[in-house]
């Protein structure tokens, strides 16, 4: 199976679905994790510079599965859905042929994340569109999408479950390769994360992958919902 996770900024895709996707990995599945923006908005300095880092931090955590990365590098909080962004999505369906789509919920809270989403379901129709101006051929199979769970879970009513508990650790040092993201206001090269129980960030997530887990009866879970439209039904569960 090619498995496709698009989220709008490095670290939103192991935030919510690290396991999920070690889990596809270990059993073989081809995963990509697609990067939509480049993340130069935080934490403070060169936002070139910033966007290196960026990158090169989804290039390390996406090594730790065996994934691919596909870095899309739009401006962080500059995403709109545009005729540009939605070939530029409609070119990464395309081009990795997936069999299940896992991105942001349409309630979200954070702008990029609800446009990376809209622009996802609006892709994945046109990339079937036989004659949408494209150097590639139509995708045509049946794409399921699934939406992970928001930060913290709300706004989020899960309807299916994956037991992580096997994966919680490749999901937190996928995480831990986001130091970025752990310093507190400016960029610091010499930046050492916090351990774990000292770690705003990755206490957050053990916390909420922990009350997933909890609720389908193992140690850490991730929780998903299902965009129920025609293409994107089939009667086999898709998740791992
Ligand atoms: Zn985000």
């Amino acid at each position: 199976m090619n498995v496709l996770a698009i989220g709008a900024h490095g670290d939103d895709i192991e935030v919510q679905c690290g396991g999920t996707l070690a889990k596809y990995a270990a059993r073989g599945d081809k995963v990509f994790m697609c990067v939509v923006t480049d993340g130069r908005g935080r934490p403070k300095g060169d936002p070139d510079q910033i966007a290196e880092v960026r990158r090169q931090e989804s290039l390390a955590s996406a090594r730790v599965i065996g994934a691919e990365l596909v870095w899309m590098g739009i401006p962080d909080g500059g995403l709109k859905v545009t005729d540009e962004t939605l070939a530029q999505f409609v070119e990464v369906i395309r081009e990795t042929k997936p069999n299940v789509i896992i991105t942001h919920p349409q309630e979200d809270y954070h702008p990029d994340h609800r446009y990376t989403n809209q622009l996802v379901l609006d892709a994945a129709q046109l990339a079937r569109v036989r004659n949408f101006p494209s150097d590639l051929p139509p995708y045509r199979e049946t794409l399921p999408i699934a939406f992970m769970d928001g930060v913290l879970g709300l706004s989020f009513l899960p309807e299916e479950w994956v037991d992580i508990s096997d994966y919680y650790e490749k999901k937190a040092e996928m995480l831990s390769q986001h130091v970025s993201q752990m310093m507190p206001d400016t960029y610091d090269p010499n930046f050492v994360i916090p351990s774990r129980d000292q770690n705003p960030f990755l206490r957050m997530i053990e916390v909420q992958s922990g009350f997933r887990g909890m609720q389908c009866g193992a140690r850490y879970g991730e929780a998903f919902i299902w965009w129920r439209s025609l293409n994107r039904v089939v009667p086999y569960r898709v998740l791992p």
